[in-house]
């Protein structure tokens, strides 16, 4: 649950506020086609803890968070574990440590949005900005993410956008700028980083016996990346 930067789903690399081994919350109601965590999907397979331990090892490391420092939330997708989230995130607020989720905004109930109220950073994954090819790339619709962009919005909550560019799938300038556009409807946007994607996970997959959908994809240019990034600066 914390970290300091760039662990293996992509956070943000700098001005990270967490410091701290990682803690992931298994289970996630999304299929990305890129996952770096298919084995953190089924919620079952994993070991169990208390809200209150984990709070508890978030305080211990406090003196070595710095003035960054903070805790994040991460997955899987913790939100599917919303009540559990909660009691972390109020916990780590109580003692005065900053906190981030790290969500693709699939869940939003009355407790979701409690969750959001102990949250001082979201770190918001999109995955296209395209209704058709979001389905066709984590196997749902985005409607769920739009209503949870909304809340969002309406709650001028911080955020920073994520979005890992994968070639022939979400490389395209018209897709970034769809995704820029989306993103701009939130008053509380701070940054929207582009992460290339890599081929890390397709040992995972295969070590699960799962065909890795993604094949030899392989990773963007640099130059693509610059120039998507310039689309950024411009954009923003
Ligand atoms: S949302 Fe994240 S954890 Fe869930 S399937 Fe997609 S990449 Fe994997």
């Amino acid at each position: 649950m914390i970290r300091r930067d760039c662990p293996p789903k992509n956070a943000p690399s700098r001005r990270c506020r967490a410091a701290g081994p990682p803690c992931w919350r298994p289970g996630c109601p999304m299929r990305c086609r890129y996952c770096h965590n298919p084995d953190m999907w089924d919620p079952s397979l994993s070991g169990e803890m208390e809200s209150d331990q984990v709070v508890s090892q978030v305080v211990r490391l406090k003196p070595y968070f710095g003035s960054e420092g903070g805790a994040t939330l991460s997955g899987g997708e913790p939100l599917m574990q919303a009540p559990f989230a909660l009691e972390i995130l109020r916990g780590c607020q109580t003692h005065g440590i900053h906190t981030a989720l790290d969500t693709c905004g699939f869940y939003l109930d009355d407790t979701v949005k409690h969750c959001l109220k102990h949250t001082d950073l979201v770190l918001l994954d999109i995955k296209h900005s395209d209704p058709g090819r979001h389905k066709a790339l984590t196997g749902h619709h985005m409607d769920r993410l739009l209503r949870f962009i909304e809340y969002l919005a309406e709650q001028r909550s911080a955020v920073w956008v994520r979005h890992v560019v994968v070639p022939g799938w979400t490389d395209g300038e018209e897709d970034l700028r769809g995704l820029l556009s989306i993103a701009r409807t939130m008053p509380g946007l701070e940054k929207v980083e582009l992460l290339p994607y890599h081929r890390m996970a397709r040992d995972k997959w295969q070590a699960l016996g799962v065909p890795y959908p993604l094949g030899d994809t392989e990773p963007p240019s640099e130059e693509r990346m610059q120039r998507l990034r310039e689309i950024v600066s411009e954009e923003l």
